[in-house]
């Protein structure tokens, strides 16, 4: 029985190397050089396939991958539906936040109820935060680049991730308020779990021991 693992290229590919070597399990080609979307492993029953972040929690739901490692910001949108998430790899960490022009009065505006124009790519977590806080938005839904869009009078504020803070800086925007900490996530399909769990356990159980805290 083949397993296959979804995983997306840059920082969650290089920061979930460490733990598949854990549970020994090595890539046989770099997918950032080769154009392979299914990249061999060192095991004969164990396959990665190389997807967008957001397209992983699709392949594992639908059992066109047993397992996969998504941002909880991804699976926040995505919803979890036939997802099993068993553990918090603890990599890829950032913060969902809300972010403004650095001169624009953002309590103000809040406390006096102003209907505020929120640009992102996080529609969802966007939608659940402001009406937990009872703020009324108008959401425009992006797919990049969200820094742009109060410098051009797109909107008055964006949700987005942070990390360094950096390229906020950089277009003359601050961050008011977390949303949530984000870090990336095993996510196991439902069925595969049940039917391949003899392979599948002990490789989630390794996993579990090599994530650090
Ligand atoms: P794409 O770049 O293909 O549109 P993406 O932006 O979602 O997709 P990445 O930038 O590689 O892809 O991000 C993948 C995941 O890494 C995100 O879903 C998030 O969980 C996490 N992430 C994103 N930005 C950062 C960051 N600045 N620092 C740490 N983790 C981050
Ligand atoms: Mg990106």
């Amino acid at each position: 029985m083949i397993i296959t693992i979804a995983l997306s290229k840059g920082r969650i590919f290089e920061e979930t190397m460490p733990l598949l070597a854990a549970a020994g399990i090595s890539a046989l080609e770099d997918p950032e050089s080769s154009r392979k979307l299914i990249i061999p492993t060192n095991r004969d029953d164990v396959r990665l396939i190389i997807v967008r972040a957001s397209d992983v929690p699709t392949y594992v739901q639908y059992g066109a991958a047993d397992l996969g490692v998504a941002g909880k910001d991804v699976l926040n949108e995505h919803g979890g539906t036939g997802l099993y998430q068993p553990l918090d790899l603890n990599i890829a960490r950032c913060r969902m936040m809300v972010a403004v022009p650095s001169e624009f009065d953002y309590e103000s505006a809040v406390k006096q109820g102003a209907r505020l124009r929120v640009a992102t790519k996080y529609v969802q977590t966007a939608r659940e935060h402001f009406a937990a806080k009872g703020v009324h938005v108008d959401l425009i839904k992006l797919y990049g680049s969200m820094e742009l869009a109060p410098l051009v009078g797109l909107s008055d504020a964006i949700v987005d991730l942070v990390s360094s803070g950096g390229t906020l800086k950089a277009n003359n925007l601050k961050a008011v308020e977390e949303i949530m900490p984000i870090s990336s996530r095993l996510v196991v399909n439902q069925a595969s779990l049940k039917l391949k769990r003899a392979t599948l356990q002990p490789m989630i159980d390794a996993f579990a021991q090599a994530v650090q805290p």
